[in-house]
């Protein structure tokens, strides 16, 4: 069985093992049906390639007749964007629609907003793509089409829950399927643009309407589900339906455009990593290009979340242009939409965003300025990439290290899979070692031969077929790092009685789990397992902290060292009765094997989602050292020196670039950073191409030659300082 050959035959298997009494007769979901086939796309529009710098004008209904479009041309033109997204029609038209309920704004008179920006636009020969938003409309649609409105749990008309005035539409019924598809056909018609970017075009969560009731049930043979549990049937049905009913609506309203524009296509705002809804391997088939939305800092995040939104999106998308948009305002639940950020924390976003290989997209709402001054920081941004631009033209990124994410373990496990992934993330910052994403329904060769070492981070669902790859890349050299509940479920989050890759593990589940732990320890074995890689910089280090949740596990082959094993949970209170009760244990921690010419490590506990709790310096050095025990080869670079700086290093046609973002600041994990604040010299030391020669090499923030040697195929280079984002650039021959 392949991954993507999730049949009828076991979802029906698997759902009589959840103890599920319910025949799905009819239902199919195509998007995992046996052998399904790569979705064969449109042809690439000729223009998706070309734009490095994007803008966008998210119009506000009053605008038209108040903001001033010649102001706006000028700043696209000062900030060197290459590209455009303005607002078309869908909530409201900017343009004088002749669709029956397509909403007119009430201060368009008789202009053509859409049209005046457009030709503005096209003067600049920028690349236009009109933007729509289907997800609200008003109470004649309403009255007229009650149908199009999205309906309760309790059978009730959705009122929009910040306009409540107008009414939420349904995303999967005739409101989309028909009406929105019209308003498309006539954007393309008049204005010919190269593209249709959609917003919000996936409903607003779960519908009951009459057409959401019917078409699950026609499909799956199941009423809509009332819970959230990933294991009941109907919910699972749900999860997948909803996927195939909005990969159709795509493709209808893609095949509409290109009928009127072959050389256009829609852009739907979707996409993300292990939580998001919609299947991103087949996103990555169907995209040309794609947008990464994450606009902004929220809450508690780290400035280095802009750049795993880019790898999340390359791990499906490969090396398609992705985009990613940044706002110029907060990004926060009280949304505060006319606000303005701080330069400098716009300027390390972006910055990021850039080092990872996205091309920027700045989008601001409203045309009117209530605050006018995050236009100087843009545009010095804008005018300083334009600058590099050669050197921003990626090939591929020369990263040996990937961190797996799995959309299926989020959707029927429902675990905190992100809490780990960013465990890992952060921990590889930190160590300095670039590294990529991969979607889990991507592990064919074609995917990740290019890596040495695949980290697994509770990485709990898992297919038969998916271990069988993994097991294929360990045979074939490669590495894998794996934790806690790794491959203890099939496909569907069912438990298996074992882990499914309990042989290259070496270990076995004892079907067992402890936790949450209070008072636990790990001691680290210096007698029996002295100088063991994995203890670096661990050395006077006799016990530390250990994780939250373990599993009983038992070797099931012989290891040759174990450097770490428990110290049980013991009272934490009264103080008087903190003490160890057993001091030491021959319970294994880790279990670390060659395989070939691959290395397996496995951490029975939740080492990466502790260390995103508590950040442990202890955590983070076993972490950083057992990837560089199973990476074993020299790094592509290395980058020494003090400070958080996010490296990534990548391949143009003719040069060679690192990128250096500097993270360092007491802003790091939450924003936003006030001001940005140098790091002193960095030492880079670069694995160049076999054969390569140097031609030159050109610091491009400094705008200096920089000191350099080379040794053999290895390039070192001497960087002074970095403010926020330096890249050493090398030409090659
Ligand atoms: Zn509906």
């Amino acid at each position: 069985m392949t991954t993507s050959s999730l049949t009828r035959r076991q979802f029906l298997k698997t759902t009589t093992v959840a103890g599920a009494a319910v025949t799905l007769a009819k239902f199919t979901p195509r998007l995992f049906a046996a052998g399904a086939q790569p979705a064969s796309p449109a042809p690439t529009p000729s223009w998706v390639d070309k734009p490095m710098r994007w803008a966008q004008l998210t119009l506000v209904e009053d605008d038209p007749g108040k903001f001033d479009p010649a102001f706006w041309l000028d700043y696209f033109k000062r900030t060197k964007s290459d590209a455009v997204c303005l607002s078309g029609g869908g909530c409201v038209a900017y343009y004088p629609t002749q669709i029956l309920f397509h909403h007119r704004s009430q201060w368009l008179g008789d202009r053509d907003v859409l049209g005046e920006l457009v030709a503005g636009c096209r003067k600049l020969g920028m690349v236009v793509i009109a933007r729509t938003d289907p997800h609200a409309t008003y109470d004649d649609v309403q009255a007229a089409h009650p149908d199009w409105i999205a309906i309760t749990a309790d059978g009730q008309p959705r009122r929009h829950w910040a306009s409540p005035e107008m009414w939420v539409t349904c995303g999967l019924g005739p409101y989309n399927f028909e009406f929105m598809t019209e308003v498309k056909k006539e954007i393309m018609s008049r204005y010919k643009v190269d593209g249709i970017f959609i917003n919000r075009w996936d409903g607003s969560g779960m519908c009951y309407c009459q057409h959401c009731r019917k078409n699950f049930k026609d499909s799956s043979g199941f009423d809509l589900p009332r819970t959230n549990n990933p294991q009941d049937p109907a919910r699972r049905a749900y999860i997948l339906w909803r996927q195939q009913r909005l990969f159709d609506l795509w493709q209808l309203w893609d095949q509409a455009v290109r009928q009127i524009n072959p050389d256009s296509c829609v852009i739907p705002n979707t996409g993300g990593g292990a939580t998001s809804s919609l299947d991103m391997k087949k996103i990555g088939e169907l995209a040309p290009t794609l947008m990464a939305d994450r606009q902004a800092r929220s809450g508690l995040m780290a400035p280095w979340a802009i750049g795993k939104n880019a790898k999340e999106y390359r791990a499906a998308l490969g090396m398609k242009p992705i985009v990613g948009i940044f706002s110029i305002g907060l990004e926060e639940p009280e949304r505060w939409k006319d606000s303005v950020q701080n330069g400098a924390e716009i300027q390390l976003w972006v910055a990021d965003l850039v080092a990872n290989g996205m091309r920027p997209w700045f989008t601001k709402f409203g045309g009117v300025l209530h605050d006018e001054r995050w236009l100087e920081p843009v545009e010095n941004t804008y005018r300083r990439l334009a600058g590099w631009e050669k050197y921003l033209r990626n090939e591929r990124p020369l990263a040996r290290v990937a961190v797996i994410y799995s959309q299926q373990t989020a959707w029927f496990v429902g675990n905190k899979v992100e809490d780990n992934i960013n465990g890992w993330y952060q921990a590889l910052i930190e160590a300095r070692i670039p590294f990529e994403l991969v979607h889990d329904r991507l592990l064919d060769a074609a995917h990740i031969s290019q890596f040495k070492t695949l980290i697994l981070p509770n990485l709990a669902a898992l297919s038969d077929a998916q271990c069988d790859q993994l097991r294929a890349f360990v045979n074939n050299g490669g590495s894998v790092i794996a934790t806690y509940e790794t491959s203890l479920c099939d496909e569907w989050g069912v438990r298996r009685k074992d882990f499914g890759l309990a042989d290259l593990f070496g270990v076995s589940w004892k079907g067992r789990t402890e936790g949450p732990m209070q008072n636990s320890y790990l001691r680290l074995e210096h007698d029996s397992a002295r100088g063991h890689p994995l203890l670096k910089g661990l050395e006077n280090a006799l016990r530390i902290v250990n994780g939250v949740w373990r599993l009983e596990v038992e070797p099931r082959a012989q290891f040759a060292q174990v450097p770490l094993t428990l110290i049980p949970s013991y009272p934490d209170l009264p103080m008087e009765k903190v003490y160890p009760r057993v001091e030491k244990t021959d319970t294994a921690e880790v279990f670390l094997r060659e395989s070939g010419k691959g290395r397996v490590v496995y951490f029975p506990w939740d080492i990466d989602r502790t260390f995103w709790e508590v950040l442990s310096v202890d955590h983070f050095k076993l972490l950083r050292n057992a990837v560089e025990w199973a990476t074993n080869e020299a790094p592509p670079v290395s980058v020494s020196g003090v400070g958080v700086l996010d490296v990534t290093v990548w391949r143009q046609k003719n040069s060679m670039t690192v990128h250096l973002v500097n993270l360092t600041n007491p802003m790091i994990m939450k924003g936003p950073v006030r001001e940005l604040i140098p790091v002193s010299e960095q030492q880079v030391r670069l694995q160049l191409p076999v054969g390569a020669r140097v031609s030159r090499v050109h610091l491009l923030a400094a705008n200096t030659k920089p000191q350099f040697t080379q040794r053999g195929q290895e390039l070192h280079v001497i960087v002074p300082s970095i403010l926020d984002h330096e890249v050493v650039a090398v030409d090659l021959v």
